[in-house]
């Protein structure tokens, strides 16, 4: 796939993540470009860190693999009942602020 097909998907599935973040809060990148381990990035779908112009939406790497998933608070709970991936246990910090900021804002 040329950059640009690639950044075009990218776009069209935020795009298509955003439509469901009510249901679907959660956003993790997953990519394998740089080093053959698996590097798991969880946070909020409002995080800044999504608007960075660089990654995950406009890799450079010739063979890209990353991708984006969005979880469901179940998905979500489960995901840190795990304990999440190596590199990624600030995500269970991040879970238990949003889980508080949810209860104080019912
Ligand atoms: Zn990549």
């Amino acid at each position: 796939m040329i950059i640009a097909d690639r950044i075009g998907y990218h776009l069209h599935r935020r795009d298509q993540m955003l439509a469901l973040v009510h249901l679907r809060p959660f956003w993790q990148f997953v990519s394998r470009c740089g080093d053959s381990n698996t590097k798991r990035i969880t946070l909020l779908a409002s995080d800044p860190f999504w608007k960075a112009s660089v990654l995950p939406w406009n890799c450079q790497a010739e063979h890209c693999d990353c991708r984006v998933h969005s979880l469901s608070k179940i998905e979500m709970a489960r995901y840190v009942e795990e304990g999440c991936s190596p590199g990624d246990e600030d995500a269970a910090l991040m879970y238990a602020e949003w889980q508080l900021n949810q209860s104080l804002s019912l």
